[in-house]
């Protein structure tokens, strides 16, 4: 009866979506439709799936795991996830500290700022209990044992990135983050009543103190509802750390939800070789259906090398049930295509849920040179 229940509402979900204008459209951007937004290679066209393809996938098994992780669910959250050290988060950090909060979430401190990108920390991710991916791991933070948050960037609408719990929940605190969203994401946070917010479009940027955000493109899709598909932008940001102590900017780049594409050369062409890269290492098969969406660790890599990026964390696996691979296939699995490149096991490291790390060398005296 569950099963039915979800059936039939992922068919409504699955409607095709409605055609009225967007707001936002400009004919002179190539990414922009009338009805919405496109990716940089017009190839790649997701979204639009036939209500009976979603259903019949969901059917033989394509968004849950084949198997669980060697030993089970609780012995792979006792391996991956320590508690937040809450001391050294509550601390103002000049130089980087990453917190992974689990699946896409992170809490980057740097430039005296804390900036939360697309956090969640909710049990599940979906519009409803039994119509969502369940978190397998739990969340490592309550929002109310983090530090206040200056910044919230959200780089797209789906539901394991854009968790109306925990964006109510910071709207809700006492000093109320800033919001950064993709173009046409505004409406929603609108609706929900929740100020402070401003949009990007791929290429644009904003300042906030010492640091400058740029939405860079990605090779993604945006769908909430059955009437709203690629109706408002998906992207990821670079995060630009101007520093006196720093003779040029350091750059912190995440990707949000993408597939493999030339996005990531024109980034390191526009904005310069990437300092610390946060990218999607999981959610990959099957992979007929992921490839255009979603990266697998090869293709993650090869956006290590397209970016120049030093060092990376990778991201977007272990936590919700929301594809075939067991949860403890993505560390394999990268550790092969590191090795294959003839690069560092650490050059993409896996952090556990909750784990933080400086992301400067740091001197004897506990600062970064
Ligand atoms: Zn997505
Ligand atoms: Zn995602």
């Amino acid at each position: 009866m569950k099963n039915l229940h979800r059936l039939c509402l992922l068919g409504l979900l699955c409607l095709t979506a409605c055609s009225a204008p967007t707001t936002h459209s400009d004919p002179a951007r190539p990414h922009h439709r009338p009805e919405g937004f496109a990716n940089t290679n017009t190839q790649v066209q997701i979204g639009q799936f036939p209500w009976y393809e979603i259903m019949w996938r969901r059917w033989r098994g394509d968004f849950e795991p084949i198997a669980p992780p060697t030993g089970g669910y609780e012995a792979f959250a006792a391996r991956w996830r320590i508690p937040v050290d809450l001391t050294l988060i509550s601390q103002r950090h000049e130089a980087p500290v990453l917190t992974w909060l689990g699946h896409a979430g992170m809490l980057l401190q740097v430039g005296g700022l804390n900036i939360l990108l697309d956090p969640h920390l909710s049990a599940h991710a979906g519009p409803h209990p039994w119509l969502s991916a369940k978190r397998r791991v739990p969340a490592p933070v309550r929002v109310d044992q983090l530090p206040p948050i200056d910044l919230v960037l959200i780089s797209h609408n789906h539901y394991d990135h854009l968790d109306a719990n925990t964006v109510h929940a910071l709207a809700a605190r006492a000093q109320p983050p800033r919001w950064i969203v993709p173009l046409g994401l505004k409406a929603w946070f609108d609706e929900e009543g929740i100020a402070g917010v401003s949009e990007l479009d791929w290429w644009q940027h904003e300042k906030a103190g010492p640091l400058t955000v740029h939405l860079t493109p990605a090779q993604h899709w945006s769908k909430r509802t059955p009437f709203d598909t690629n109706r408002s932008l998906w992207g990821g940001f670079a995060i630009e750390w101007h520093s006196d102590s720093r003779p040029q900017a350091w750059r912190f780049l995440y990707t949000g939800d993408t597939g493999y594409s030339d996005d990531f050369k024109e980034i390191r062409r526009r904005l310069g070789p990437v300092d610390y890269l946060g990218v999607p290492v999981g959610a990959y098969l099957p992979r007929d259906f992921m490839r255009p969406q979603h990266t697998n660790p090869d293709d993650a890599v090869q956006i290590v090398l397209d970016l120049d990026a030093r060092e990376a964390i990778g991201l977007h696996w272990g936590t919700f049930e929301l594809t075939q691979e067991p949860f403890d296939q993505p560390p394999k699995d990268l550790a092969i295509a590191l090795q294959q490149r003839q690069l560092a096991p650490d050059r993409i490291r896996l952090f556990k849920h909750g784990e933080s790390r400086h992301l400067l060398p740091r001197t004897s005296n506990g600062h970064t040179p």
